[in-house]
């Protein structure tokens, strides 16, 4: 989080010196700009007509943007895989749609951050830009290097269209603060993120059963630390862990219905630090680390600390992606019998089921404006929102790495699922599942996983009244609201310093070095004092436009 906070400050800074509004904005999207432009636009809808016709007849136009090849530049790179219009399932996609598509960062690059300061720098826009980053591409937007594009869509992308009117989410991620939108986002049709997850083995060993709420969660964690489920003779078990280090407050405080982020209360955003459930909630994780319930050294356990405790067989219980059931294959042969299995989140102290984590529309991309023809983009855009379009997306290619069985649903390839690797890199491999604008399937989705993963999507895809429906998306351990540049500085001037403080606060508790007991009141007069009561406002105003109500 606070990577993308720092480069969004940067990039802030970096634009302001910038002049994007380039006189020809408009001209490109009537289609008269120039001569050429003109004869692009009169040709696509007589394009159109024709490809409808031919494809009757099972032409291979069907999906062609215009009948003159259109060649767009384009700025992607994910996960460190800039965009290649070599991979098979590309060449498929601009062959069908009659697009050629120029990568605008090299193969070599590696640093997404770095190529786009540059373009930006440089004034020198891709046609087509996706970002890992969407404020940093909203921000492009309000600068007026991405253009709105909702009148594109209104005429040019029927399928988008219908998914921003059906798809509430979906709606919400794509649209700015200022009501445009500024780039369309890779939907996802699952709710799910994170899970809760627990050694059914040692459960097994020791004659417990899967807890169902909070307290039994903490008599099963007591049994991890006391009993000796490793069975080594050693007390060496650490029965709660979290490999995310800066989300440990929350992820602790979650099972009394709180954490140290805003979040809806009776309607509005309110500050979780200053609701009545948080003292309780801190009480508890006070006791459960003084009790070595929580890992002792969890400040320094890096990413890789899920890896360690669980090839050395010590750790019992998290909440994390559905990866943490990949050590029941990875580790079978070093640690016998081990088996993570998802649980449902335990009831807390009020008998309520809550998952916060949420599985969001994600990043995709936009059109700048240097684009000589945004509606043609727009159509191309509109290709991944069929179902044609979208099948390159979740599967890759027919007979290569899918097949389609008889009822017409979608398989993994048994050969390619034997292949070296994982599918989903392997299928990245092709250039399917990759950082753009699309929908992708639940049944793309579970197709990669494991039998363990997909119990835990199952089951919490399943139980959609655990997800609260008037909370905002909570990725990435913050409610992703959409504020304005002006929102979004005030925000972080007065919550920058907060947040500093409220954790260092939080480990200072934790560890014992502070009493929270008696100092619980001095840190909401603190909080008072820097001016929560703004943040929560800001926040609580984005909150309410999220719902419509402003
Ligand atoms: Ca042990």
């Amino acid at each position: 989080m606070k990577k993308r906070r720092i480069l969004a400050a940067a990039l802030a800074l970096s634009m302001t010196a910038i002049p994007f509004l380039t006189a020809c904005n408009k001209g490109g999207e009537s289609g008269t700009g120039t001569s050429k432009t003109g004869d692009a636009t009169g040709s696509v809808s007589e394009g159109d007509k024709g490809s409808q016709a031919s494809s009757a007849e099972g032409g291979d136009t069907e999906y062609y943007v215009s009948d003159e090849k259109q060649k767009f530049s384009i700025f992607l790179n994910f996960n460190n895989m800039p965009f290649d219009p070599q991979w098979p399932v590309w060449q498929e996609v601009q062959k069908l749609t009659n697009v050629e598509l120029e990568a605008s960062i090299p193969q070599s690059n590696s640093d997404e951050a770095q190529a786009f300061q540059l373009m930006l720098s440089d004034n020198n826009l891709s046609d087509i830009i996706g970002y890992v980053d969407m404020t940093a591409l909203e921000q492009l937007g309000f600068d007026g290097g991405l253009i709105p594009l909702n009148d594109l869509i209104k005429e040019h992308a029927p399928h988008i269209q219908k998914m921003l009117d059906e798809d509430d989410a979906f709606r919400r991620a794509a649209t700015a603060a200022d009501g445009n939108i500024y780039f369309i986002p890779r939907n996802q049709e699952n709710r799910f993120a994170e899970f809760y997850w627990i050694r059914q083995d040692w459960l097994d060993k020791l004659g417990l059963a899967v807890p169902d709420t909070v307290d039994d969660l903490y008599k099963v964690l007591t049994a991890f630390k006391n009993d000796d489920p490793n069975g080594n003779s050693e007390k060496d078990e650490v029965p709660f862990f979290d490999r995310a280090g800066h989300k440990h407050p929350d992820e602790i405080l979650y099972l009394w219905d709180s954490s140290i982020q805003f979040y809806p209360r009776d309607g509005h955003l309110m500050y979780d630090p200053m609701h009545e459930n948080f003292k309780y909630a801190m009480e508890q994780a006070c006791k459960w680390y003084k009790e070595g319930l929580i890992d002792q050294t969890y400040f320094t356990r890096g990413p890789s600390g899920r890896d360690e405790l669980m090839s050395a067989n010590q750790g019992g219980f998290t909440h994390d992606w559905s990866s943490a059931s990949n050590y029941n294959k990875s580790l079978a042969k070093d640690v016998p019998g081990l088996e993570m299995v998802a649980m449902a989140p335990p009831k807390d102290q009020n008998g309520n089921r809550v998952e916060r984590t949420v599985n969001m529309p994600g990043v995709g991309w936009g059109i700048s404006v240097n684009a000589k023809n945004p509606e043609m983009v727009m159509k191309f855009f509109d290709f991944l929102f069929t179902e044609k379009g979208q099948t390159y997306m979740d599967w890759g290619l027919e007979g290569v790495s899918y097949d389609v069985n008889a009822d017409g649903s979608k398989v993994l390839r048994e050969d390619f699922l034997a292949k070296e690797g994982t599918p989903i890199g392997n299928l990245r491999a092709m250039g399917s599942r990759y950082r753009v604008g699309y929908a992708s399937s639940l049944e793309a989705e579970l197709s990669t996983y494991s039998e363990f993963a997909r119990a835990a999507a199952e089951l919490y895809q399943k139980n959609t009244d655990w997800y609260r429906p008037d909370v905002p998306p909570y990725a990435d351990g913050q409610l992703q609201l959409k504020l304005t540049p002006e929102e979004s500085a005030e925000f972080n001037r007065i919550m920058g310093p907060i947040t500093t403080y409220v954790q260092e606060t939080y480990t200072q508790w934790i560890l014992g070095t502070k009493d929270f007991a008696s100092e619980y009141d001095a840190f909401i007069a603190e909080l008072e004092n820097r001016n929560i009561a703004r943040a929560t406002e800001i926040m609580d105003s984005a909150y309410q436009r999220y719902l419509g109500k402003n």
